[in-house]
């Protein structure tokens, strides 16, 4: 892995749009031949990952992914699931834990029901795909929590975790999904701009894309937890 000297705050505003999809896909084609089936895109259903999926199966036909799932996605986001499911039932698998919610855990403690719901199932992913490589639709300018991430990185170690689109501003999200003609959530109609489980995520006018999760915590405009827990071993294992 190498981590690139560019400076790549200034490459999101002296890009244009096709030159950081030819980056991405690039990105992507190093990836794949290093990796193979052992590189893993983790869809989460939005707009990115719905870019990166879309980008990822242009490049390599043959690509897997995983969705992780919670008792709490929205209806629109269940829905638009299946349909994916349906759509690329070779290319797809899903992980959920185990629970139906009832404990309600977001409501007192969001960290330890992200561990439990979304943590935990994609570090299961990980370790039953085999992934050697995840690929994440993470992009630099979506929040305050994503300013500082590369590329490629390497946060736990023997796991390389590659960001394709993450020079991607949220208008080139929107022209790429407009552009190859990719269908995306519903629940982007109504005005959300970042999706995530129901009794967590809003709608605002915000500037902050993520500024509608988890408002009212600790955890507000922040992350579940994947982009910045261990994903190697079980959750709690951690020091
Ligand atoms: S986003 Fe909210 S409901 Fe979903 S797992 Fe995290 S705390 Fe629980």
């Amino acid at each position: 892995m190498s981590k690139t000297t560019e400076n790549l705050k200034e490459l999101v505003e002296k890009l244009h749009f096709g030159e950081k999809v030819a980056r991405a896909e690039e990105l992507l084609r190093s990836y794949y031949d290093l990796y193979g089936d052992n590189a893993v895109i983790a869809n989460s259903l939005g707009k990115d990952s719905m870019v990166v999926w879309d980008m990822a199966l242009r490049v390599n036909p043959n690509a897997k992914g995983f969705i992780v799932t919670t008792p709490y996605k929205p209806k629109q986001t269940k829905d638009y699931m299946e349909m994916l499911m349906a759509k690329y039932p070779k290319n797809l698998k899903l992980y959920q834990a185990e629970g139906d919610g009832s404990e309600e855990l977001y409501k007192e403690t969001p960290d330890i029901c992200c561990d439990k719901y979304k943590v935990e199932p994609v570090r299961r992913a990980v370790e039953d795909m085999n992934v050697k490589c995840w690929i994440t639709g993470l992009r630099c300018t979506e929040g305050r929590t994503r300013t500082d991430f590369q590329e490629v990185e390497e946060r736990d170690k023997g796991l390389i975790k590659l960001n394709p689109i993450l020079l991607f501003k949220e208008r080139e999200v929107w022209q790429y999904l407009a552009v190859y003609g990719v269908p995306c959530n519903e629940l982007y109609r109504h005005g959300f701009r970042s999706l995530g489980c129901a009794p967590c995520t809003s709608i605002t006018a915000d500037d902050n894309e993520r500024a509608g999760r988890w408002i009212g915590t600790s955890k507000c405009g922040g992350e579940c937890g994947i982009h910045t827990r261990p994903l190697k071993g079980a959750v709690g294992a951690e020091a």
